[in-house]
């Protein structure tokens, strides 16, 4: 029996899981195995709009098991990864603690949000990077409205309804535009709040926004903010957070209760401790076969890996497109592996564009050399990633979302969660579902 054990169930983690849950449908000598810490694969393109309450959390997160038929889903976190005894330690919940041996691994367990560059950024922010930051953006934003609307002191007015967004990437883009729609459009149940209060600032530390794509998009989506009530400071960035301000490289401090954090991600802590080969950013090495350097029995891909670019000279970005096409590739090597096949197939792929939705039904499109803006290509953000969802039902709940918000008033229901409080699973070391997890069952479980 030879076992596959695939680490994360984002995008990457899934597409590759899906390949070979394929490939080795009725192999009964094959067992695959996905580890993730959630059951859920978070469908990062709608987060900005579930922090923006236009999309409900959980149609925004097919759940990993419906991608599955052969290969098992177990929710547990990763907490080391031992190559040389072919091994993996799993944190099983409440205090639980499982390894898992592998013949062949595949990491995929993606970054986390980079608070680094501004002292107090960690303790103050919140990223949007999980399903736990867009819903905890959600609640901050209409909690801010909720305690402006019982105070008459202009200085903690001031700061209640001022919130700063730190990055002028997708996330940070995406992010103020749906803040902007939560806000104006929750007003009408605030009558104590005057929109010329609300100031919502864009920091995105570099020149440009969208980066990526070309800057005529860039430079229509500065002017349709400045148009709105989005305050772009090209250039600036933040030095300094606290639980009341957020300063900018200028100097200049911003009296703020919220300020949302996207100029940045990094590697998976989880990684640090690995003894596998790295570059200096603490990401996995890969050669073109998606083989981490010189372990040829294990693959990475994705937010967590630098994939080298064909031509030998830099590395492909990390996106969920570029992660979808890894994991297709790494299946299919795995699949060449497990039946002695020696010719593997080499990484490449060319991204067919970008997109970026800025609320108020509009957006960016940059479809090979096709420039779209405003409403057609609003229709083509949401188009697109509607097709690109996994199922029928998932576009239908999201279709349902989208056609709700079309016709009807914000929903201003808070929800109050701790975010602190990150789902674990909820069985015991003594359940019977613990004891049936696919290589933590008898023998391999360590009880802590
Ligand atoms: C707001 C936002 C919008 C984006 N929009 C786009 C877009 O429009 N187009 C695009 O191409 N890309 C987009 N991206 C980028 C894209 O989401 C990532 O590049 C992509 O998710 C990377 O895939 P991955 O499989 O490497 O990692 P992920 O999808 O992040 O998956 C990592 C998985 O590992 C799991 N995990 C992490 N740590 C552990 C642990 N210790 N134990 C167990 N499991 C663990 C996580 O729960 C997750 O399931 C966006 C990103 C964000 C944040």
């Amino acid at each position: 029996m030879k076992r596959i054990v695939i680490l994360g169930g984002g995008f990457g983690g899934v597409a590759a899981a899906a390949y070979l849950d394929r490939a080795f449908r009725h192999d009964t000598a094959v067992e695959i195995v996905v580890i993730s810490d959630t059951n859920f694969m978070v469908y990062t393109p709608m987060l900005a709009e579930v922090a923006g309450g236009t999309i409900e959390p959980r149609h925004a997160v097919p759940p990993i098991r419906s991608f599955l038929k052969k290969a098992h889903f177990r929710e547990a976190g990763v907490l080391a990864i031992d190559p040389k005894n072919r091994t993996v330690q799993l944190d099983l919940g409440n205090g639980a603690r499982g390894q898992l041996s592998y013949d062949y691994l595949l990491i995929a367990l993606g970054a986390v949000t980079n608070f680094a560059h501004a002292t107090g950024a960690a303790e103050h922010c919140t990223g949007l990077k999980d399903l736990f930051d867009a819903f905890f953006i959600r609640n901050r934003a209409l909690t801010m409205l909720e305690r402006a609307e019982t105070t008459n002191d202009p200085q903690l007015r001031r700061e209640l309804l001022t919130f700063v967004v730190a990055g002028g990437g997708y996330s940070g883009v995406e992010g103020i535009a749906a803040l902007e729609d939560l806000l104006h459009g929750a007003l009408r149940f605030y009558p104590g709040i005057r929109p010329s209060e609300l100031r919502l600032i864009l920091a995105p530390h570099g020149p440009r926004l969208l980066e990526e794509i070309d800057p005529r998009l860039g430079e229509y989506v500065v002017e349709k903010f400045q148009r709105r009530t989005i305050d772009v400071r090209l250039g600036v960035g933040i030095t300094a957070v606290t639980e009341r301000s957020a300063t900018l490289t200028t100097g200049e401090v911003i009296p703020s209760r919220t300020v949302i954090w996207t100029a940045g991600i990094k590697v998976n802590p989880v990684l640090h401790g690995v003894t596998l080969p790295k570059n200096k950013h603490g990401a996995l090495t890969v050669n073109g076969y998606l083989q981490v350097t010189d372990h040829p029995t294990i693959f990475a891909l994705g937010d967590c890996t630098a994939v080298p670019l064909p031509e030998g000279q830099g590395f492909y970005a990390p996106t969920a497109q570029n992660a979808i096409r890894e994991g297709a590739v790494v299946g299919k090597n795995i699949a060449r592996l497990v039946r002695n096949k020696s010719r593997l197939q080499t990484f490449t792929y060319k991204p067919i564009g970008s997109m970026a939705s800025l609320g108020q039904r509009q957006a960016v499109a940059q479809l090979g050399g096709l420039r779209l803006s405003g409403l057609p290509a609003w229709f083509a953000w949401r188009g697109a990633y509607l097709a690109k969802l996994p199922n029928w039902s998932d576009r239908i709940r999201i279709g349902l979302d989208w056609i709700t918000d079309l016709f009807a008033p914000v929903d201003i229901v808070q929800i109050p969660v701790d975010r602190r409080s990150r789902l674990t699973p909820s069985f015991t070391p003594s359940s019977p579902l613990a004891a049936s997890a696919p290589g933590t069952g008898s023998g391999e479980k360590q009880p802590s």
